[in-house]
């Protein structure tokens, strides 16, 4: 090292205590945050820090990837006596891989301090932890299922614990892990404060959380904004049956470095890494039917790299920390605003900037529109990608890239040398291209198709307009048995909606629909309302008249296969197709 180097390191050092000294935090913690080059607080470690009092509870809201982790492990080791070896405080997260990174975060800022962590998670060996456990950690992270094993099995001591942190807690408090989480606090006996740390918190979350937390101290950095000044938004229209040819158009057009794509299903994400990996990506999938060590090797080679593309399910969605993901992308209709933030998070992090991308299908476009209304989130809409383009912008970076080049003395003599012995420079250029070819990959054609259905989608938007064809707008409410749930936003219940089992694709149009109607019921034109025509069923407005009419009719609806009849099972199995949150961490 010369002497530079070393007036630079020390001036770091000192730059870091500098920044941190107004907080009193004590000389271990310094070296371990000049060392792994933090040399100032984020906006949330200085709020939580600099709180007077933090022997209460708290509930803490900041953006995704602002540091909470250290938000919470700084204060925490601060107060924590050196060299302590009983369990004092648990940290609880919703899945596996998120306690395993919390707990790699704690060991690091606890070393100096003679402070061990354990991590206590599902589907890993319990003879481990029980032994990590015996050896004495002062700080436990764990998922709530093989937390409380260890509290039955009576390997985990909750009797000096003070402290539960409930990372990403708005999950925490879920329906999905109340259970278990109950009865984790029951047996923390003597906890004297509960945190509450998330990205994200909803009005009837904090009223749950009241349940287990006492006058709370509250620090939100969000105020009420969603769009996350790092990250950039863009929704691309694929069609609908060609989703997984669209997200190849836009990572050959994109080109990004390090991809994590979020599919609805295990069995979606297999699909998708298995297309890709035909596609020549490096991809890898990440769900909860894997076993953990096969989800620990798959993230592992996702943070080095050796994976671009890791297609998982909402497993992933929170809290996980991978440095240089430039690109989210996730595949239709997120569940709600709360998990496409969450999932949008796993880029942009630690002041860095990243893209959030959505494939949507036309029909998606609505509503993925409503989920954002009233949100400040900014999203550029664009068409996928098409072959032609890619192909076209491809070609031209590939000739810059081969006029850029400088071929050295010996090439440049061979290609003389070559030219030499044709006549037609031209044709052997053309033959060197031609075995390059495969190095440029040009996505599919989706062009077309996506015109089709975006005008498809145009069409039965209008149709769907109360207005569309002189209809009366009679309010909603579908009809029992011949309904399949709600239909719309308008909410008031002046007439009901009646669904025919025939659609588009049986060659009906609105005409035939008002003349079927019309006659079936014996009611006018102006009894019926708006007309909601789909590829394999419709939805039709009722005035109370014609729903009268209506209940006179339905045997022979039914009869004639109008409508579904009332004994026919109207289940609508999702089995092995659910939605996954980490329920069994
Ligand atoms: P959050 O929980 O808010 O999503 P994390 O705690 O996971 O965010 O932190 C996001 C990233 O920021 C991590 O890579 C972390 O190491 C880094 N980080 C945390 N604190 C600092 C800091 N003071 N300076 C620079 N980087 C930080
Ligand atoms: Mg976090």
């Amino acid at each position: 090292m010369n002497c530079t180097q070393q007036t630079e390191v020390k001036n770091t050092v000192e730059s870091t205590a500098k920044n941190w000294s107004r907080f009193g935090l004590r000389s271990e913690l310094l070296r371990t945050l000049d060392r792994r080059g933090f040399t100032e607080p984020t906006p949330v470690q200085a709020e939580v820090l600099s709180l007077e009092d933090r022997s209460g509870n708290l509930v803490v809201q900041a953006k995704t990837g602002s540091g909470k982790t250290l938000a919470f492990v700084l204060p925490l080791f601060d107060d924590m006596t050196q060299g302590e070896r009983r369990p004092r405080v648990l940290v609880l997260s919703p899945t596996r891989e998120l306690a395993l990174q919390i707990a790699r975060e704690a060991q690091w800022f606890g070393r100096d301090l003679g402070i061990r962590a354990a991590s206590l998670v599902g589907g890993m060996s319990m003879e481990t932890q029980t032994n990590d456990l015996r050896q004495g950690s002062a700080i436990i992270v764990g998922t709530p299922g093989r937390t409380l094993d260890h509290i039955r099995r009576g390997t985990l001591d909750m009797s000096q614990v003070h402290t539960v942190v409930l990372d990403e807690g708005d999950h925490m408090l879920d329906l999905g892990f109340r259970e278990e989480l109950e009865a984790i606090l029951n047996a923390a006996t003597n906890r004297t404060r509960t945190w509450l740390f998330s990205a994200t918190m909803p009005d009837e979350v904090l009223s749950l959380a009241k349940n287990y937390m006492k006058t709370p101290t509250r620090i939100s950095l969000c105020s009420e904004r969603v769009q996350h000044e790092d990250i950039a938004h863009r929704v691309y229209l694929a069609p609908e049956r060609r989703r997984i040819d669209g997200l190849v158009n836009v990572l050959l057009w994109e080109r990004p470095q390090r991809t994590l794509v979020f599919c609805p299903t295990r069995s979606d994400t297999m699909t998708c890494a298995e297309k890709l990996a035909e596609e020549g990506f490096a991809a890898g999938t990440l769900h909860g039917e894997m076993t953990q060590r096969e989800r620990n090797t798959v993230l592992g080679s996702f943070r080095q790299g050796r994976t671009a593309v890791l297609v998982a399910t909402n497993v992933a969605a929170r809290g996980l920390d991978v440095a240089g993901v430039t690109h989210v992308i996730q595949m239709g209709l997120p569940d709600g605003l709360d998990t496409f933030v969450h999932r949008s998070g796993r880029t942009g992090r630690a002041g860095h900037e990243g893209r959030n991308v959505v494939i949507l299908s036309p029909r998606e476009a609505g509503r993925f529109r409503s989920m954002l209304r009233g949100t400040d989130v900014q999203v550029e809409w664009l068409p996928v990608p098409d072959a032609e383009e890619i192909g076209r912008v491809g070609k031209t970076a590939f000739e810059e890239t081969l006029l850029a080049e400088n071929p050295d003395a010996a090439m440049i003599a061979w290609a003389e040398e070559l030219l030499g012995k044709s006549d037609d420079p031209a044709s052997l250029v053309a033959a060197l291209l031609g075995r390059t070819t495969h190095l440029r990959r040009s996505g599919y054609s989706l062009a077309e198709e996506l015109e089709r259905e975006t005008n498809r989608e145009k069409n039965r938007r209008f149709e769907d307009r109360p207005d569309s064809r002189n209809g009366r707008s009679f309010g909603k409410r579908e009809i029992g048995t011949y309904s399949s749930g709600r239909s719309g936003g308008r909410t008031e219940m002046r007439g009901a909606v009646m669904r025919l089992e025939k659609g588009r694709s049986d060659g009906w149009d609105v005409g035939r629909v008002l003349r079927e109607v019309c006659i079936g019921l014996r009611v006018n034109r102006e009894e019926v309302g708006s007309i909601r025509l789909r590829e394999d069923h419709v939805l039709v407005e009722l005035s109370p008249l014609a729903e009268k009419a209506f209940e006179k009719e339905i045997t022979e609806f039914e009869r004639r296969g109008l409508v579904r009849s009332s004994g026919a099972s109207r289940s609508r199995g999702t089995t092995g197709n659910r939605r996954e949150w980490d329920r069994r961490a």
